[in-house]
């Protein structure tokens, strides 16, 4: 008999409640390409006189092409290496100007519209209690350094700390096994020992049953997902219904 050791989560319409996001991303997007522009013209003063406009331009040209690629590739788009392409493409020098530094100037924030979903302090805590990790595996366009500001704001970054995983930062994209490796090697779990939940049918799903570990389906009103052809090893529609899956899978654990 398997003990259960850790429980991996995807972060978006799994904790993070998307429902009530109305924003217009692109207008969101731009208010941050705003501030990186400014930082820009500034520091490239007389060599990179573009307005916002033309850099967000080139930023979703390239954003789109990244994305597409990744269809086939399974290749991780990251914004980091988005803003300084699009800025090179654009006349400033790429050996001056780092991914890092930009991200800075890109002043992530909590997303306006997005929650916490209601349940989920009560099970973070219920897991912990019993000496179970909890991680977390996302396949954001941002840097965990992100996210975390994020996370942060929602008051359950404390929650994670060995494990906390953007295909951005691993280069790769659920459900390549590269990232639950990465995930598992943070956790230091097998996949026998690890459950994953997410609501991305293909991504989450099948992604952490290939790597063997037991997946959880989080049902979403949100996204059209398309299930045919998925095979769970459990549902739920709220992560509370987590807890009493996993004392049929591991008797004992809490
Ligand atoms: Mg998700």
């Amino acid at each position: 008999m398997t003990d259960l050791k850790a429980v991996l989560f995807d972060v978006d319409d799994t904790l993070l409640d998307w429902s009530g996001f109305r924003d217009d991303w692109m207008m969101l997007e731009s208010q941050h390409l705003q501030h990186v522009v400014d930082f820009l013209r500034a520091e490239f003063n007389g060599v990179f006189t573009y307005g916002v406009e033309a850099y967000t331009a080139e930023f979703r040209n390239r954003t789109i092409a990244a994305w597409t690629a990744a269809r086939g590739t399974m290749v991780a788009p990251n914004v980091g290496r988005v803003l300084h392409e699009s800025a090179v493409a654009l006349g400033c020098p790429a050996e001056r100007l780092d991914a890092a530094h930009l991200l800075t100037h890109y002043h992530w924030r909590k997303i306006p519209g997005t929650t916490l979903f209601p349940e989920v302090h009560e099970v973070m805590k219920a897991l912990i209690d019993a000496g179970i990790k909890v991680g977390l595996v996302t396949n954001a366009y941002q840097p965990m350094s992100l996210r975390d500001i994020e996370l942060e704001g929602f008051g359950i970054l404390h929650y994670f700390p060995e494990c906390r995983v953007s295909a951005a930062d691993v280069g790769y994209l659920k459900p390549h096994p590269a990232i639950f490796e990465h995930a598992l090697k943070k956790t230091g779990t097998t996949p026998e020992q690890t459950v994953f939940v997410g609501d991305d049918p293909e991504a989450d799903i099948i992604g952490a049953q290939r790597m063997g570990m037991k997946a959880v389906l989080r049902y979403t009103t949100r996204r059209e997902h398309d299930y045919s052809g998925v095979k769970a090893d459990g549902a739920v529609n709220t992560l509370t219904e987590l807890l009493p899956k996993l004392d049929a899978w591991y008797p004992g654990w809490r």
